[in-house]
């Protein structure tokens, strides 16, 4: 719940702009309807200024290598986990998310953080490779420089978490940043560009330093994410829904931007006949129901073997029928963050149960926003929205299957393909490898986002290009290839001045190895 109203006492200013003033939009408590917060709605020119001051600090953030870097990047990892409750509150009132989950979140960032600036050298430094026979006499290198300016437009679901997942990265591997929060988290969006100026300004030793722009947070609605695009940052990476993320990619091809695309999900549990189905149940409802369901990798479906599914469905119906969504810092889960998408949730609903969908926990007296409490459906024809459109709310559709073959079709064929999770006791990671998809958790929901070797990110509407482990910092970077002559060639080829005799040593050669 946000509007749009002019600042009345102007103390929201432009980034580096002394007092100018800018219009400022509230933010409201989607528990509440209490203002959380009021931030600036920063235009095209204040991004185009953002990104340009950035410039100098990406150059002093890279030259401080990869050691100046990681004491720095600690410093603000301690900062972050200190004022860990402050921030859990700030999200808990922006998104509605208990506070439990809101501290996970920073905890897991925080592990990102640290695992991607200590192995940025590993990944990222100047490494030889074997030159082969054709060039023996060179010396071949890869090295992995930052960008430069990297712009972050994030989503407000998981305001830290998942926007880390590109920030840490981005940063350790030398680049500065210009971060865009979603319009429904920008406080903690800007919390966490203040906390990292802060660890900036500690290491200079002076509270009064103006500090290096290497991270800056800029706020508003859409407008301001596609000035980001447009800005001339020199990659951006983007984390929302698949329908933003087709403007996002036609901005950025204006000035040839690459991109990383990181979207919605509809992601599929296949339960096997030898699960632990107390376990499956468990991770079910867990996955479809935490944070109201708004996860990118939250469970949406079930494809259960027919000979466990009655057995498995009591154990959900069970499990789902005892958590409930409410205000409190210590429920199961909050109120849908933007409450306006509760009207998704029933209108899925509807269509799923007009064709014929059977309801087992919930109904449509169950969506009262800003809460909708736990939904269970089955036997969900494969053609309603309910299957085929990411739900975003705490809805589970659970399907039977006769075999392994028919859930891993019906697994593959939506059109997104970022997570999946298998309950198996034999096959889980056989049953893994056929999935189109990201990222697997075998026995487990969501266990691969918090391992911060791991590659995230999907394949077609859930986007591409990769966030965390070794792919995550490579995607910050742009590989340099290097050879350098260690001796010369006594029969060059590479020169207007080969001999009849060097090439026929080089087909000779050829015909030798591959002939
Ligand atoms: P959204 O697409 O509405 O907004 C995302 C961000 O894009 C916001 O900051 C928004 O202001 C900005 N934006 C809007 N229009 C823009 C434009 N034209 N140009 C540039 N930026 C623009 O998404 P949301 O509602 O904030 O987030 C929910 C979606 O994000 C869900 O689909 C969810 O699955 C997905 N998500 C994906 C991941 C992942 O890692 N794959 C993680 C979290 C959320």
């Amino acid at each position: 719940m946000t509007h749009v109203e002019t600042s009345a006492n102007g103390s929201d200013t432009r980034p580096g702009d002394g007092d100018v003033r800018v219009d400022t939009f509230e933010l409201i408590d989607p528990r509440t309807g209490e203002l959380v917060g009021r931030h600036p709605v920063h235009r095209a020119g204040d991004v185009e200024r953002a990104v340009e001051r950035a410039r100098d600090a990406a150059r002093w953030w890279a030259d401080l290598g990869f050691a100046g870097r990681r004491k720095r990047l600690a410093a603000w990892r301690r900062l972050l986990v200190s004022r860990m409750d402050e921030i859990a509150e700030l999200m808990s009132a922006e998104t509605g998310k208990p506070a439990d989950d809101a501290r996970m979140e920073v905890v897991v960032a925080v592990d990102h953080l640290a695992w991607a600036s200590r192995n940025a050298e590993r990944v990222l430094g100047r490494r030889r490779v074997h030159a082969g026979l054709l060039m023996g006499n060179q010396t071949a290198t890869v090295s992995y420089p930052p960008f430069g300016v990297v712009g972050v437009i994030g989503p407000w679901n998981y305001p830290v978490f998942t926007p880390m997942g590109s920030i840490a990265y981005a940063l350790a591997a030398g680049n500065a940043v210009v971060f865009k929060p979603s319009e429904y988290t920008p406080g903690v969006g800007r919390l966490l560009g203040q906390t990292f100026e802060q660890a900036l300004r500690a290491d200079a030793g002076s509270a009064t330093d103006p500090g290096r722009p290497v991270l800056q947070v800029v706020t508003g609605f859409g407008e301001t994410g596609a000035a980001l695009c447009r800005a001339g940052v020199d990659k951006l990476a983007f984390t929302g829904s698949t329908a933003t993320a087709r403007r996002v990619l036609a901005a950025c091809a204006e000035n040839l931007t690459p991109a990383l695309i990181e979207c919605g999900g509809k992601d599929p549990m296949i339960v096997d006949v030898d699960a632990d189905l107390n376990a499956a149940a468990d991770a079910a409802v867990w996955g479809a129901m935490a944070n109201a369901g708004q996860t990118c990798i939250g469970v949406e479906r079930v494809y259960v073997l027919e000979a466990v599914a009655d057995d498995f469905l009591e154990r959900v119906v069970e499990r789902a029928s005892a958590v409930r969504p409410g205000a409190e810092p210590t429920a199961d889960f909050g109120p849908m963050t933007m409450v306006e998408r509760a009207e998704v949730v029933a209108g899925q609903l509807r269509d799923a149960l007009d064709r014929g969908a059977r309801p087992l926990v919930g109904g449509t007296a169950s969506v009262r926003p800003p809460f909708v409490e736990p939904l269970v459906l089955a036997e969900v024809p494969e053609d309603s929205t309910a299957i085929t459109q990411e739900t975003f709310g705490p809805m589970l559709t659970v399907n039977r299957v006769p075999d392994v073959d028919e859930a891993v079709r019906r697994a593959n064929a939506t059109s997104y393909g970022l997570g999946a999770s298998v309950f198996s006791a034999r096959r889980g990671e056989a049953i893994a490898a056929r999935l189109r998809c990201g990222m697997v958790a075998v026995n487990g929901v969501v266990t691969f986002a918090a391992v911060p070797a791991l590659p995230f990110g999907g394949v077609g509407d859930s986007g591409f290009g990769r966030i965390h482990g070794e792919d995550g910092l490579r995607e910050f970077t742009r590989a340099q290839a290097v050879t350098r002559q260690r001796f010369a060639t006594p029969m060059p080829v590479m020169s207007f001045s080969r001999s009849a005799r060097a090439m026929r040593a080089l087909v000779g050669l050829a015909r030798a190895r591959h002939g």
